[in-house]
């Protein structure tokens, strides 16, 4: 089986039908990066940077963070990496930050909201970004964005440090792109205006499926409840995918389903074209796709719907074994 996906590792992502789709590792450590090419991975579609900030007892220094993440892109060579800022709160709790008494600490105050409210630790995290891909290009995408105006105040601010590294006379990025994680439905239904902004989304799918569903993605007893191919997940995907067309904004799919083989085929059978994965998923990832006719899945998933299933899986697992994969 693993020599199989070793086979694959240097092949596209491809379906029988033609359709290519990018296949991106996760990360979040300086040891993930040989995956890179162990896995065949294109990229970092997904690069946590929590694990610096959850394993010391005070806030990293700038010089340090900096460093690494020049390390990483270093590493990385040609291919990109999608730094996602800090991503705290919730379950991810600094030792160092004040405890905050919540009572749904999921919905609470973390991620971008910590950035906006309190921006000192984001905007030296940036500055650390920004020298790191001095004469490089730099992608970097805001987590758990949940209204226009949080992506748009983050976007401001990482201008201005871009603009004062600028004053202070060092070496910019060659292009520096900017876009938003969507991991709340809000997102979905958002002004066009978000989609024509930002340069990229990318889905989180852990918090999205857990906000669409109201089940709490660290909650087996409920979570199990509910299938990610459930129809009206689907739709929703779907209707993602068509903003993004049309807006011409490129969008991935960065959480844990990307790496379920079912689940990334459906996904690209409805028009995503990005996957961002754990590097032990790109083989079995890329293996399905490349056996699978994109096309004829995606009639079986519009029939499936349009009978009135509650999830597509029964139909496309029928349709998958049938073709004997
Ligand atoms: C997600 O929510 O899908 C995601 C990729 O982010 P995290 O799992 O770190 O919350
Ligand atoms: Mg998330």
């Amino acid at each position: 089986q693993q020599e199989r996906y070793v086979s694959l590792r240097d092949k596209p992502a491809q379906s029988t039908d033609g359709i290519r789709v990018v296949l991106s590792m996760n990360a979040g450590l300086m040891a993930d990066l040989p995956s890179l090419e162990s896995s065949g991975a294109e990229g970092v579609g997904l690069f946590r940077t929590e694990l610096q900030f959850l394993t010391q007892s005070k806030v990293p220094r700038r010089g340090e963070l900096a460093r690494l993440y020049s390390r990483v892109l270093d590493r990385a060579g040609d291919k990109k990496v999608v730094f996602r800022t800090l991503d705290i709160g919730s379950d991810k709790v600094l030792p160092y930050m004040k405890p905050t008494d919540e009572p749904n600490p999921a919905l609470g105050w973390r991620a971008i909201r910590v950035g906006l409210d309190k921006p000192g630790v984001m905007r030296m995290q940036l500055q650390a970004l920004i020298r790191a891909a001095a004469g490089r290009e730099l992608d970097v995408m805001f987590p758990f964005i949940a209204q226009l105006d949080e992506y748009r105040e983050a976007r401001t601010m990482l201008r201005a440090e871009v603009e004062r590294e600028r004053r202070l006379g060092h070496i910019l990025p060659k292009a520096v792109r900017i876009g938003a994680m969507l991991e709340t439905p809000s997102m979905v239904f958002a002004p066009d205006a978000f989609f024509r902004e930002a340069d990229f989304v990318s889905i989180g799918g852990n918090d999205l499926k857990q906000f669409f569903f109201a089940a709490d993605r660290e909650n087996e007893r409920v979570r199990r409840r509910y299938d990610t191919l459930n129809t009206s997940f689907l739709n929703m995907i779907e209707m993602v995918v068509k903003r993004c067309d049309a807006a011409k904004t490129p969008l991935s799919f960065c959480g844990e389903d990307a790496g379920r083989p079912i689940e990334a085929v459906c996904f690209a059978a409805l028009g995503m074209r990005t996957l961002s994965m754990r590097p032990a998923s790109i083989g079995p990832v890329k293996h399905l796709i490349r056996r699978t006719d994109l096309g004829a899945l995606r009639e079986v998933i519009d029939e499936a719907r349009a009978s009135g299933a509650q999830s597509v899986r029964p139909a496309v697992l029928e349709y998958l074994l049938r073709r004997q994969y």
